[in-house]
């Protein structure tokens, strides 16, 4: 009998992990939230992942349970544990991707680098907060941002009262986070992997290039990281992934500040798009690694296999047709590109593929990365 693996979420993060599960011969199933998702081709239930009966006679048809996405309630999760269920990254781990003001405040405790911040319940707190850091700072709803929603710069105390408002209907009540502006000069990604056991690897740190809150293309490695840039990204994300036990593959994500530090952003607790690079680039992909993770296997070599990797993200896609009426003449311009078809329908804005070229001359490559992933898009 095979190992099963069980992904909740059927995105392009799960769908993902299929080809690195058939390699191993584990069987991967996923708990969709709807027919028609990314990760269709492995689901084996539909259902709602909020909903504890539904998560729960998932849960019982697989070895272990891993995550496409960070939305799933602790209550749920806890339970499940409380059941016997080998949850990975468990509860205690994944509340620090789930709630932003948490992250901050383990983060904090654990002596690791964030920019300054305060939980703020009302404009006046607010307003003391921005007078502090030179007028202007950026607000954060804690829970359910992804991509830019959910965060603001502000330089007035009433610019999020929405949020304050919808707060104080939330029974739950709770807090926004306020941070620093803070002066970057770039943003890093971390991809770490940790096995329960104890086992750690890194890859090494990518650059990432957002456009409209959206990560558009990543470079591996970052540009001018060679030294101890590297280590010190390295050093911040295995003491993360120790600090608060992460089982599975977690990316932190960096500002490298105008005086050259390294501050955390955020976590994100399973594979990442900052690490797709990895399935040509490296000789482990993320998504390999987080099934050997999440197995408490051994983990696989994270050396990359070309000097540059870059990716660029195929974003919302054709304005007519789909991406697969693009493939001749993509693949007749561009023999090198790798190009990832999520299955989606396109959307504007929408992460609907993605394209990694690797090679030794980093102009040529992040030019053939472009221009592939600009022949899917108009
Ligand atoms: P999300 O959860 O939506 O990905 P992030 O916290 O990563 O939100 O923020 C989205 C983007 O907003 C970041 O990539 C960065 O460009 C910008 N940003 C976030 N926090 C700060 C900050 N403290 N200072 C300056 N820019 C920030």
């Amino acid at each position: 009998m095979s190992t099963t693996v069980g992904v909740i979420g059927g995105g392009q993060l799960a769908r993902m992990l299929i080809p690195a599960a058939v390699n191993l011969g584990i069987d991967l199933r996923v708990l969709a939230e709807a027919d028609g998702m990314s990760a269709g081709l492995a689901a084996s239930m539909v259902g709602d992942y909020r909903d504890f009966d539904t998560v729960l006679a998932f849960a019982e048809t697989v070895d272990v349970i891993t995550f496409d996405h960070e939305h799933v309630p602790q209550s749920v999760l806890r339970e499940l544990v409380a059941r016997g269920v080998t949850v990975r990254p468990g509860p205690e781990a994944l509340v620090f991707a789930q709630d932003k003001i948490e992250m901050r405040r383990r983060l904090g405790e654990l002596g690791l680098p964030v920019p300054d911040w305060a939980a703020v319940e009302n404009p006046t707190e607010l307003a003391a907060f921005i007078a502090e850091h030179g007028g202007r700072a950026v607000v954060k709803t804690p829970r359910g941002g992804y991509d830019g929603k959910g965060v603001r710069v502000v330089t007035h105390k009433h610019e999020v009262d929405d949020w304050f408002t919808a707060l104080a209907e939330d029974a739950n009540g709770g807090a926004l986070l306020v941070e620093e502006h803070v002066p970057y000069t770039r943003e890093l990604a971390q991809l770490v992997a940790r096995r329960p056991s104890g086992q750690v690897a890194v890859w090494p740190v990518v650059e990432t290039v957002q456009r409209d809150g959206v990560c558009a293309e990543v470079i591996a490695p970052a540009p001018l990281s060679s030294g101890r840039l590297a280590a010190v990204a390295a050093d911040i994300a295995t003491r993360v992934a120790e600090g608060i036990g992460v089982c599975g593959v977690m990316a932190v994500e960096l500002f490298q500040t105008t005086d050259e530090r390294l501050l955390i952003n955020e976590l994100a607790m399973r594979p990442h798009n900052s690490g797709h690079w990895s399935i040509e680039g490296s000789t482990t992909s993320q998504f390999e690694q987080h099934l050997r993770a999440v197995l408490d296997l051994p983990l696989g070599a994270t050396t990359p296999r070309d000097e540059w990797s870059v990716m660029v993200n195929i974003l919302g896609g054709p304005a007519e047709g789909t991406l697969f009426d693009r493939y001749p003449a993509a693949f007749a311009a561009h023999p090198s590109a790798k190009v990832h078809n999520y299955g989606k329908d396109p959307r504007i804005g929408r992460k609907v593929g993605h394209v990694t070229v690797g090679g030794a001359d980093l102009d040529d490559v992040a030019y053939e990365a472009r221009a592939t992933a600009a022949i899917f898009q108009d």
